[in-house]
């Protein structure tokens, strides 16, 4: 078995685990124990593949940029993610959950949302499979994400803030985690990134691990190998880049870069860079790196981008920085910027801020003409139009 796949205890290395409160512990345990048979049974991969195919619009495309390709020196090849319906790779995990939801007989949806997009991706499939849908939201966020907060109600989901704490992501985690506890027989609790306890780092993993395939099985047609010589991916929780590492992490000629906001800087007190400042500790019920104050208090993270905007990383791509698997780069959000504006005026394609953090990283890199490069871009930039007014310079 591979050391980069999830062992039987739950683990990645050191990191994963499942660190929950008594009282949750019987709905993850179902999960734990009834994952595996559903997502490889016949019935449940015909119908996540038809609709990947029929409602999300997959296979999504993976692009020659020759005007980016020519400005960095290497063959870059993007992984449209963006075109996915919904606008990101969320979708590909929350048609998934919801089959998996509804083949464990529960009638009933939950999720967190910090920006909205996971909620959103939530609300779409709760809509299209006819379940109720309810979707915890940081009362700060949902002041500061209108558009995504009407977006869900148009598709038919409650929205219900979260009042405690900073009013953010945490609290809106915290309020559905108890909502779940006291709902535990009928409802499924879709979890939007690659973090949580054991089983949703490995779930929502497989679940993405469809961009990775596409990605082998496109290089190959286009070139005549599978494997590129760098596969870069911005990480927030870690679930877009969990899906484009995923068929790579036994490839070691693979190079995976994982790229994470510095915000401000990685030193200037509002950062998202986790393994550059973070410590290993326990975070929405998984042991994973965190940023975290000198008595263990988790800090408020920054950045630009919404979607990164998070002071952990899964339990995975821990590991993969631990045991230097993947190579970790940080992005201001100036850099970010600047590479969103220059993919928007190259290629024609506005990317999300998210994806503008992966595609800034490849500045830093040292490329060689002959490079294969794979960037995945994990959304779109319709959503961060107000963003990129605000900060103008195109
Ligand atoms: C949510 C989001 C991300 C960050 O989440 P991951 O789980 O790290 O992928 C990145 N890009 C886009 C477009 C997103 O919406």
């Amino acid at each position: 078995m591979s050391e980069y796949r999830v062992n039987e205890h739950g683990y990645y290395g050191s990191f994963g685990g499942s660190f929950i409160p008594e009282m949750l512990y019987p709905n993850v345990e179902e999960l734990r124990e009834r994952y595996l048979a559903i997502l490889e049974s016949e019935d449940f991969q015909k119908q996540y593949h038809q609709l990947l195919r029929d409602y999300v619009g997959r296979p999504t495309p993976l692009y020659l940029a020759e005007r980016l390709s020519e400005r960095l020196g290497a063959s870059i090849y993007l992984k449209r993610e963006d075109l996915c319906h919904t606008g990101a790779h969320k979708v590909n995990n929350t048609v998934g959950q919801i089959l998996l939801a509804k083949a464990l007989g529960k009638q009933k949806i939950i999720a967190e949302t910090g920006a909205g997009q996971h909620g959103v991706a939530t609300a779409t499939v709760c809509a299209l499979m006819g379940l109720e849908c309810i979707v915890y939201m940081g009362q700060v966020d949902m002041e500061r994400q209108k558009p995504n907060v009407e977006r869900m109600k148009l598709l038919g989901a409650e929205v219900r803030p979260a009042m405690s704490g900073s009013r953010t992501l945490k609290d809106a985690t915290n309020e559905a985690m108890r909502h779940w506890i006291n709902n535990p027989a009928d409802t499924h609790y879709i979890i939007g990134s690659v973090v949580g306890p054991h089983p949703y780092p490995d779930m929502v993993a497989r679940l993405q691990a469809i961009i990775s395939k596409e990605m082998r099985a496109q290089l190959k047609e286009k070139t005549g190998t599978e494997n590129p010589d760098y596969v870069v991916a911005c990480v927030g929780g870690g679930s877009n880049a969990a899906g484009a590492f995923y068929h790579y992490l036994d490839e070691p000629s693979v190079k995976l870069i994982a790229v994470e906001a510095a915000g401000k800087g990685v030193d200037s007190g509002e950062s998202a860079a986790t393994t550059f400042l973070g410590k290993p500790g326990v975070l929405h019920g998984s042991k994973t790196l965190l940023m975290q104050t000198e008595d263990g208090q988790v800090t408020e993270p920054y950045s630009i981008s919404a979607g990164l905007d998070y002071p952990g990383i899964g339990p995975l791509h821990a590991h993969l920085f631990d045991s230097k698997r993947a190579g970790f780069l940080a992005v201001t959000d100036a850099q970010a910027m600047d590479a969103g504006i220059r993919l928007s005026k190259l290629e024609g394609i506005i990317p999300a801020i998210e994806s503008a953090h992966a595609l800034a990283a490849l500045e830093q890199m040292e490329l060689k003409k002959s490079d294969v490069v794979i960037v995945n871009l994990s959304g779109r930039g319709d959503k961060d139009l107000e963003t990129y007014i605000k900060w103008g310079g195109y």
